[in-house]
């Protein structure tokens, strides 16, 4: 498990005093490495999500450092045409993971997944391994929750400024697709009080493989 991801470097301060259940969090300073995807050219929809369903997130003295460093720019290592995600992804899949969409909160989708049990979550767009049941844990935020990566070489992370807000969009590494934000300091007992809010539609669930029973 890895708790800081190679690509990017996520430095946030919470407030003392602040929670799950706290009406606002301030998170004072955040410095995230831009690495720009050449297919995410499209404006983030997504909003973030919060522990009470009421608390506002807001960044202060933001400093997004420039792309344009020593840093090589990310590419996806799967790359599909419009037509093809269209006719691969199912219309949801394909709004979430293609136009950064936000799936909507408390649904069937995310009853479905607080019911999974033990597995792994992999992209629905490409496969690649991206959270694992470990990591997951119950946010009341109304989409899935895990606190750290499976696997954190395919998941990027990208400063997202969308919707009047300074946010961390988290990517597919493989093929780029949007999966949701990253939050931290909220006060969530994890390791790692990181908040991976992560669109069902982007996940597809691989259930362990149960032990086989013993032969007579
Ligand atoms: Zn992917």
């Amino acid at each position: 498990m890895c708790r800081r991801l190679s690509s990017a470097t996520l430095e946030v301060t919470q407030h003392s005093g602040a929670g799950p259940g706290a009406p606002e969090v301030e998170i004072s300073e955040m410095k995230t490495v831009l690495i720009v995807l050449s297919v995410l050219g499209v404006a983030g929809l997504a909003t973030g999500c919060s522990p009470s369903g009421e608390q506002t997130i807001t960044m202060k003295n933001a400093e997004p450092q420039s792309a344009s460093t020593s840093a090589p720019p990310v590419r996806p290592k799967i790359t599909r045409t419009d037509a093809e995600w269209r006719t691969l992804l199912s219309p949801e899949q394909y709004r979430v993971l293609r136009k950064a969409g936000t799936e909507r909160p408390f649904g069937a989708a995310y009853e479905e997944f607080k019911s999974q049990g033990s597995g792994t979550y992999v992209c629905a767009g490409c496969g690649a391994l991206l959270f694992s049941s470990k990591e997951k844990f119950d946010s009341h935020c109304g989409w899935p929750s895990f606190y750290d990566p499976a696997n954190a070489t395919n998941v990027v992370l990208h400063e997202d400024r969308t919707l009047g807000m300074v946010r961390v969009e988290v990517t597919c590494a493989q093929c780029g697709g949007h999966l949701g934000h990253v939050f931290k300091g909220e006060g969530f007992d994890t390791p790692t009080d990181q908040r991976y809010c992560i669109n069902h539609a982007s996940l597809k669930f691989v259930p362990d493989e149960k032990p086989k029973a013993a032969q007579p």
